[in-house]
């Protein structure tokens, strides 16, 4: 794909979160309380500078590598510094050290090795908001913790400093009736809760991307992660 329209992240942005009011209105949910996370990843910085022009300021990156080179660009050449990073890709434990001392939220804590080198990694200063992603459709080729391990993995990251405990994230299986991506999405809204009672600082549901949205926003999502609908299409798969 050749360079795109300028204009067009501007008009996306603003025409998703009128979506997202929108949504907010028809399911009974408080007004601005579902934020945009912009899925900037494989997208070049002009795009996320269109996105920024748009009034964007949190984005969500799965690449680590990718991901630190493009907040080290707006924290050295960008007077705006209320950015904000959150990386949601899977984990590898060699990548720990980068995400701790990089990004602001990390949406895909899935183990207690993970959790444990990030709170090690990070450094002094405000801790890591840490979401557990949780695989709610139970299929094992998906990362994320089976439900059953979320109260221990809870427990670890709310003892540890350096982490602050804010919710819970999933990537439900890819269906594309209402229905269905909805019942996958109350099923980690039920698990929130139940956690709420626990750990009454939890505030935050990661759930809703692209093609499911709506739902999401019914269910209970306070982050909606949009790529495609926002940049347009990935052109290319990349590695970490
Ligand atoms: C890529 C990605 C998204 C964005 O998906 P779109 O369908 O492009 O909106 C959201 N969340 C995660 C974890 C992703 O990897």
């Amino acid at each position: 794909m050749m360079c795109s329209d300028k204009n067009s992240i501007q008009k996306n942005i603003e025409q998703i979160n009128q979506q997202i009011r929108t949504a907010e209105q028809q399911y009974g949910r408080n007004s601005n309380s579902v934020q945009l996370l912009a899925v900037s990843k494989t997208k070049p910085i002009t795009a996320l500078e269109e996105a920024i022009t748009a009034g964007q300021k949190c984005f969500g990156e799965n690449y680590v590598q990718e991901g630190v080179e493009k907040i080290q660009h707006f924290s050295q050449h960008y007077t705006q510094s209320d950015l904000e990073w959150h990386f949601i890709g899977p984990i590898q434990s060699n990548k720990t050290r980068l995400i701790a001392e990089n990004f602001d939220w990390v949406h895909s804590v899935d183990r207690e090795k993970i959790a444990q080198r990030l709170n090690d990694q990070r450094p002094d200063g405000k801790p890591l908001q840490v979401l557990i992603q949780v695989n709610t459709s139970g299929e094992n080729s998906k990362s994320g913790t089976d439900r059953e391990q979320v109260f221990a993995l809870a427990q670890l990251i709310n003892d540890l400093p350096n982490l602050t405990l804010r919710g819970l994230m999933s990537i439900p299986e890819n269906v594309s009736d209402h229905a269905s991506q909805l019942a996958a999405f109350q099923q980690l809204a039920e698990l929130k809760q139940a956690l709420q009672s626990h750990y009454p600082q939890i505030d935050t549901l990661s759930m809703g991307m692209s093609g499911d949205m709506p739902a999401a926003i019914e269910a209970g999502s306070t982050m909606v992660r949009i790529g495609t609908a926002i940049f347009g299409a990935r052109d290319y798969p990349q590695a970490t």
